[in-house]
């Protein structure tokens, strides 16, 4: 039997309950969990905030990381090493996405934590060729909030093509936010920090943002085009005002990365004047591909980036979930006792 928090109705908290493990079968891996980050996705998946659903009943939680303790035919992970368990559970490999490289775009994919149970569990059955694998010098703790936070980050930044001398706004310093701004950084870009809490922007100059913005006690597209612009601006705020201003906040020539995913779809009203006339580009960016997630891990194995966060257990999944909504997060809660 494993301890897990399973989501049974969309309108309750979770329920710690011991549910059967099963073997793992072809391709398939048991992981024995370590630490579990919680992401914000889970919040919105478990209570049925988007467009798409996950069947119930299911358990949530794509920022796994644990041991192999048994595996099935035709893996390649082994029994005994550390791994992780990403959103992106499974793609197909066969389709144009996933043979370009795109293979987080895969029409046939299945995310771990929503179409498949994921890590909010003592233990987890997963396709093990799409758990990445944790450097020895990475701390569970540290590893987890990696796995989605992340990697999810790194990608926007690379899909934003930020230039060494080019400006990037963060708008949310949390879990995805503070690692934001550091791969800005390590792209050699300028980082400006947004929020609405005076002590993420204290987070944000510590993680070497040059610049930071309250979003409360100011008007956040003034300030930053008083600054000059952003060449790149990353919505990490599920809140569709901060997409808008995102947008404006943007000098010519620059990209809005859209990431957060804002309860009910959301909307972004997008003036196509300016758009055409300042040649701006809006992209959508999703997790990132198995190539990203080890290069996310290889940066902090070489202790390039910092992971803040805080330990809870398993049972306090819910109190998370509601300090998460209060905006009182420290960037991340990991579970790390089952
Ligand atoms: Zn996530
Ligand atoms: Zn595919």
């Amino acid at each position: 039997m494993s301890k897990a928090a399973v989501c049974v109705d969309f309108s309750k908290p979770l329920e710690i309950q011991d549910v059967e493990v099963r073997q793992p079968g072809p391709g398939e891996v048991l992981v024995r969990m370590v630490a579990s980050g919680i992401c914000h996705t889970d919040l919105h998946s478990t209570r049925g905030d988007w467009p798409v659903k996950s069947p119930l009943p299911f358990i949530a939680g794509h920022e796994g990381v644990g041991i192999v303790e048994a595996v099935g035919e035709g893996t390649i992970r082994k029994v005994g090493e550390r791994v992780c368990i990403p959103w992106l559970g499974y793609a197909c490999g066969h389709c144009r996405y996933c043979v370009s490289g795109w293979e987080t775009l895969c029409p046939n994919q299945i995310q771990n934590g929503f179409a498949r149970d994921g890590a909010f569990a003592e233990y987890a059955v997963v396709d093990g060729n799409w758990c990445g694998l944790v450097p020895d010098n990475v701390s569970s703790q540290d590893a987890a909030p990696l796995v989605c936070a992340g990697v999810t980050t790194y990608k926007a930044v690379k899909v934003s093509e930020l230039k060494s001398a080019e400006v990037a706004a963060v708008w949310g310093v949390g879990g995805l936010g503070h690692l934001a701004l550091q791969y800005a950084r390590i792209a050699g870009g300028t980082a400006i920090g947004v929020d609405i809490a005076e002590d993420k922007l204290e987070l944000a100059t510590q993680l070497g943002a040059e610049h930071v913005v309250n979003a409360a006690a100011t008007d956040p597209v003034k300030a930053i085009q008083d600054l000059g612009g952003a060449d790149v601006s990353i919505v990490l705020s599920p809140n569709e005002t901060v997409f808008n201003q995102a947008l404006a906040a943007l000098r010519p020539g620059g990209r809005l990365v859209c990431v957060a995913l804002p309860a009910g779809g959301g909307t972004l009203s997008v003036p196509i004047f300016d758009t055409v006339l300042y040649g701006k580009r809006i992209i959508g960016s999703i997790v990132g591909t198995r190539n990203d997630l080890d290069d996310t891990m290889a940066l902090h194995a070489a202790g390039r980036t910092k992971v803040i966060s805080m330990g809870v257990g398993l049972e306090d999944i819910n109190h998370s979930f509601e300090l998460m909504l209060a905006g009182k997060i420290p960037a991340r809660h990991v579970i790390t006792e089952f």
